[in-house]
Formats: C-alpha cells, sequence, structure tokens
C-alpha cells in the first residue's frame, strides 16, 4: 500500500499551492545533454560525443579522438546505475571504459538494447545512443549535488568526498562524509558557501581556487536553468589537478517550460512510461502503477479514495487516474484507450461522483471509446451525481456489457472480482 500511494503523493499530489489538474512532472534530460549545458556554463567536463549508429562511433573514432587509445562509453538512459545494470542480451554494464579499438564492438552491445537498472525496473530502458568520452585519469571521484530543500525552502548543495558509487549507501555508511550547504537564493552562492562545500569535497589535488569557481559556475547554471536537481556523481578530479563532471544527471522544472524552450526541446519521450506521455498529451492526470485494475475517476481525492478501496479488496490498482471535473468526451475517450492498451489491465473500475464532471458525458465517452478499441477485460461503472439518468441510459442503450455497481465498495468488491476471472 505505502509504495504506490507514495509514489502518487510525492509525483502527483504533493504540490503546494497546486490544483489537483496539474501533475508534477519534472523534465530529466541524457548525461550527454548535461554534460553540454554544464560545458555551456565552464564547467569542466569530459570531452565527448552521442552517437546513434555504428556508423557515427566510426566517424567519432576517426574525427573526434583521432589519438586517445581509451576511451568510456556510456549508454544514454534516463535512470542511473547504468554502471551495474546489465542488459537483456546478457551484457554486463552500461558503462565501459575500453581501448579505441574495441569500442565499436562495445557500442555494437549496447545500441538499441534494453538496460536495466536499479533504478529502470525489470522493464528496464531502450539504449537509442552512446556517449563516447575521453578517459580521464581519475585520482579521485566524490559527489555533488543540488536540489531544492524543503526545510530550508531553497537550494541546498550536498558534498561528499566520497563518490561514484550509490549515495543511497554511503549516506548510511557514513552520514558525517556528507555535508549540506543551504543557499540564499536572493543573496545567491557566496564565497563561504563554495567553500564550505570545496571544504566537504576535500579535493586531494585539484587546485581550490579553481574548484570554488566551478561550484559557483554549477549554482549558476541550477538556478538559470530553473533546476530542480543537478547531480554530478562523480565530480572527480584528475591528474592534471582539475575538477570534473564525469557523469550528469539534471532535473527541471515543468512550470519553467514557458522560458527553458531550448531545454525542453531535449524531452526524450522513447525514455518514458508510454502509458503516461499518452496522457499527458491528452492533458489527463494520469500516472501508471503496477497492479491489474485500470481505474477511471474524477477529483484526485475520490481517486485516491478508490486505489485504497481496491486494495482493502485485494486487488492493486494498475494506474491514478483523475479524469477532472471538466474532462470532454475526447478525454474520457482518450483514457478509455490507455486503460484497455494496458496488458496488466484484467478489468476497469470506473468510478464517477459527477459534480462538476456530467455522468452523461462520461457515458458517452465510455461509449465511443469502446467503438474505437476492443474490449477485452470486464468494465465495473459506477455513477451517480449530475445527469446520471441520461449517463445510465446511455450504457444501457450502448448494449455494452458492462457490471454496474452500487456504490464505492460494491463497486471495488465487483472489479477485484472480474479481475480475477
Ligand atoms: P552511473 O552508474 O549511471 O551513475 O554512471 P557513471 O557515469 O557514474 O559511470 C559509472 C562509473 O564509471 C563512474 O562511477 C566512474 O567510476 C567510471 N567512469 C566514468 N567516466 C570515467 C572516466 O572518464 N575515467 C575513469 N577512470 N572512470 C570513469
Ligand atoms: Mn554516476
Amino acid at each position: 500500500m505505502r509504495g504506490f500511494l507514495n509514489k502518487v503523493v510525492s509525483r502527483s499530489l504533493s504540490v503546494a499551492g497546486k490544483w489537483q489538474h496539474q501533475q508534477l512532472r519534472r523534465l530529466n534530460i541524457h548525461e550527454y545533454q548535461g554534460a553540454g549545458l554544464m560545458g555551456k556554463y565552464g564547467i569542466n567536463v569530459p570531452k565527448g560525443v552521442a552517437v546513434a549508429s555504428l556508423h557515427h562511433v566510426q566517424k567519432a573514432l576517426q574525427y573526434v579522438f583521432p589519438s586517445e587509445s581509451e576511451l568510456v562509453v556510456k549508454s544514454q538512459v534516463l535512470a542511473g546505475g547504468r554502471g551495474l545494470g546489465k542488459f537483456k542480451n546478457g551484457f554486463q554494464g552500461g558503462v565501459h571504459i575500453v581501448k579505441t579499438d574495441k569500442v565499436e564492438e562495445t557500442a555494437g552491445k549496447m545500441l538499441g538494447q534494453i538496460l536495466v537498472t536499479k533504478q529502470t525496473g525489470s522493464q528496464g530502458k531502450i539504449v537509442s545512443k552512446v556517449y563516447l568520452c575521453e578517459k580521464l585519469s581519475l585520482v579521485n571521484e566524490m559527489y555533488f549535488a543540488i536540489m531544492l530543500d524543503r526545510t530550508t525552502a531553497g537550494p541546498l548543495i550536498i558534498a561528499c568526498k566520497k563518490g561514484g558509487t550509490s549515495i543511497e549507501d554511503l549516506a548510511e555508511k557514513f552520514p558525517d562524509l556528507i555535508i549540506k550547504v543551504p543557499i540564499d537564493v536572493f543573496k545567491g552562492i557566496t564565497d563561504e558557501d563554495a567553500v564550505k562545500v570545496v571544504d566537504g569535497l576535500a579535493p586531494k589535488v585539484a587546485d581550490r581556487n579553481d574548484s570554488i569557481e566551478q561550484v559557483k559556475k554549477l549554482y549558476k547554471l541550477f538556478c538559470e536553468s530553473d533546476c530542480t536537481l543537478l547531480e554530478i556523481n562523480p565530480i572527480a578530479e584528475t591528474s592534471d589537478k582539475q575538477l570534473v563532471a564525469a557523469d550528469a544527471k539534471l532535473n527541471f522544472d515543468d512550470n519553467a517550460a514557458f522560458r527553458q524552450k531550448e531545454i525542453f526541446a531535449l524531452r526524450d519521450p522513447t525514455q518514458e512510461d508510454p502509458r503516461e506521455v499518452a496522457a499527458a498529451k491528452a492533458d489527463l492526470n494520469y500516472i501508471g502503477l503496477d497492479g491489474e485494475i485500470g481505474c477511471m475517476v474524477n477529483g484526485a481525492g475520490l481517486a485516491m479514495a478508490t486505489m485504497d478501496i481496491i486494495k482493502l479488496h485485494g486487488g492493486t490498482p494498475a494506474n491514478f487516474l483523475d479524469v477532472g471535473g471538466n474532462a470532454s468526451e475526447e478525454q474520457v475517450v482518450e483514457a478509455f484507450k490507455i486503460l484497455t492498451s494496458d496488458d496488466k489491465v484484467k478489468a476497469i473500475l470506473v468510478n464517477i461522483f459527477g459534480g462538476i464532471m456530467k455522468c452523461d458525458v462520461i457515458a458517452s465517452g465510455i461509449v465511443n471509446a469502446a467503438k474505437q478499441v476492443a474490449l477485452k477485460v470486464p468494465v465495473v461503472v459506477r455513477l451517480e451525481g449530475t445527469n446520471v439518468d441520461q449517463g445510465k441510459r446511455i450504457l444501457k442503450e450502448s448494449g455494452m456489457a458492462l457490471i454496474t455497481a452500487e456504490d464505492l465498495d460494491d463497486a471495488a468488491e465487483k472489479a477485484v472480482k472480474a479481475s480475477a476471472t
């Protein structure tokens, strides 16, 4: 229970001051794109190029890295833990350091393949590009991040002198090594702040003043690009005394899309849950989950209650879906299509309490959707409120095989039962 509710709450409903019609979505960009942005801000990044085919791998070797003996080949997926990930084709590791003459072979095992990491879920993510980078001789790997912090209500810089591996494990094992420096968003980053961060990173060879400047540039990028997260793990130091961002995870505030058009053009829908991509297109509040009962509900509160009661009766919701108070018939059709296209869905529960939303609009949407897509699973419908009689008549006259329910309990019970048969 907690798992999926947490997911819903943290991704959808916890946005302070937001109404139920706006779902929290954050833009996530690929490492090579993040590195490109950092480069523009004067942050040290390894020389690199992202390629989508073996032909371009050859070209890159020839023109970008003519004199390198080794390169880092990095799978580009929008998830972390690539280094320790595994491809569905059996190939181990999404990040490889190889001799130049092995780059093509390594890239060949990654391109077009599915990489599974501890952050992708078991379905994994497709690698459409690999990022070829110069291999730096890293003396030391550290951790650096800037995030938005609730407690201080502003940007918070997190630094740790140990990095490279999973920060979650580090935080548990060595909590004292992690230092946090809140930044006053009005004043911006001060010299004092930047010094604290560099002291926390405790570089062994990197130039101290240069490192302070790098931290300031990272903060500038964070603010000017409307980031919600900027994480570099590892931020590393090289034998030539430089602090270098050897990885890049950048997230951006969707509410800033209007003024960050260049950045938002980088969105890669192939890396997102296809159900959520379709839902976003139809302007629906939808979050995909792992259960077997598809839910179509109006109102975020009722949607949450419906998910709860499904759980109570022994089922699991396949999604959170709030069609909202003023959904059009087309949106209802789209919503129904998304639910029916999901193979995991074994039954659909429509739970509408018509206030502003009218039951007849929902009913017409369902009937029209059923004309366009084959209904393979039982549909349980509970309608109540505005225009309920018209709604029920539309459903009845459609001749669709529906299971009708009297109240929420009855509906959930019937849906769970229907999903099991
Ligand atoms: P992640 O596993 O998805 O976080 O991918 P990373 O980009 O962090 O790469 C995994 C690991 O590869 C890093 O922690 C480094 O240890 C290593 N790595 C990446 N780039 C370089 C490099 O240029 N030189 C060396 N020596 N190691 C690198
Ligand atoms: Mn990393």
